[in-house]
């Protein structure tokens, strides 16, 4: 018998690159094109390094206590990771455990297979409309858990708070897990549905909106009990996951509450300015409440499209999955670099 028969095996996610040329325009992960607040800058630089021989505060009390009181929310029912990724998949291995398959959109963020195969979690997708929404009356079915983002990865298509009240008053001997990474770009936030339901978990993060993926900082809010749970499962696996710098930089990042809402609002009009221009150039797409357009063109595959453009140094997400490689995904970037794509996708269209 060899030792390989003893290994957990898993098809891994393949995250969006991440490329080591420099001056690229770089539209592939969503990230935000303008820098973190000013006060995280400051605070960076007048860190006691020293601190750094300590091991950091396992309950990231700082950070947990900044978002309860921008939240209007108890300490209690805030719950903070290494990214959403790292919430999301402590909440699959917390909450997902009964026998029953949980359920997800079919087109969706493509990590929650790689969770429910990864914990062992039986798994059922529910097949979007043909106009990308979640069908609500999907998720009557007997399950084991419900996670969806809201607004959806990779369309951007934001569903009404209505729908998700719908999806988790259906589903109340489970939990509901509303993945809202995209949320402050347009969407509703279900996070005034937590004191009604005990069973939903609100998970955000500070990578797109508050421009910190590189500190790697997630968060959830929730019932008090469903938090405990979760911190039981946290303490059971690693006690220090966030460092020092993420605590007290993403606090920071919490109080600088008005570049948060300049720089959301700027990437938001820009999306709806590059919206138009993409539609006068033959390309169609769901209306994005995200901080990307999820976009196909009439004429001219969209693998072809991706590939011009990464020639051209604008790197933009294309997956060549069933029911989506028509369509690529477009990070909204600044001003300038929505321009040099939009110019370079003039010409491109144009010479076909
Ligand atoms: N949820 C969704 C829907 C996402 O698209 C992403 C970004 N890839 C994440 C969660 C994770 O983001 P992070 O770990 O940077 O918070």
């Amino acid at each position: 018998m060899s030792w390989e028969e003893k290994v957990r095996r898993v098809t891994p996610y393949v995250a969006g690159e991440q490329p080591r040329k420099k001056n690229i325009i770089k539209l592939n992960t969503n990230e935000c094109p303008y820098p973190p607040a000013p006060g995280v800058a400051r605070l960076a630089a007048e860190m006691d390094w020293e601190a750094l021989r300590l091991y950091p505060d396992p309950d990231t009390s700082v950070l947990v206590n900044a978002l309860a009181a921008y939240y209007g929310v108890k300490p209690s029912q805030v719950f903070v990771g290494v990214g959403s990724d790292d919430v999301l998949s402590l909440a699959f291995m917390t909450f997902f455990n009964g026998n029953q398959p949980i359920l997800f959109p079919d087109v969706t963020y493509s990590f929650y297979d790689v969770w429910a195969e990864l914990h062992g979690i039986p798994y059922k997708t529910c097949a979007l409309d043909e106009n990308w929404h979640i069908r609500p009356e999907d998720y009557r079915q007997p399950n084991g858990g419900v996670i969806f983002p809201n607004p959806n990865a990779p369309t951007g298509l934001a569903e009404s708070l209505e729908t998700v009240e719908e999806i988790i008053r259906a589903n109340q001997d489970a939990v509901v897990i509303v993945d809202e990474a995209y949320v402050d770009f347009g969407g509703v936030s279900a996070l005034p549905l937590v004191e009604k339901y005990d069973n939903l978990l609100v998970v955000q993060t500070f990578s797109k909106s508050r421009a910190m993926a590189g500190l790697r900082i997630g968060f959830c809010i929730g019932s008090e009990k469903l938090i405990g749970y979760l911190n039981d499962v946290k303490f059971s696996f690693n006690s220090y996951t966030m460092n020092l710098p993420s605590q007290i930089l993403g606090a920071e990042a919490v109080r600088d509450d008005a570049w948060f809402r300049e720089t959301t609002a700027k990437i938001i009009a820009t999306r709806e300015r590059v919206k138009k221009e993409l539609k006068e150039l033959g390309f169609s797409f769901p209306d994005s409440r995200a901080n990307f357009i999820f976009a196909t063109h009439e004429s001219i595959p969209a693998e072809q499209i991706f590939r011009a453009l990464r020639q051209a140094d604008i790197y933009v997400r294309y997956w060549n999955k069933p029911r989506i490689s028509e369509y690529m995904r477009i990070t909204v970037g600044t001003d300038e670099e929505m321009d040099r794509l939009l110019d370079f996708l003039k010409e491109y269209v144009n010479s076909l």
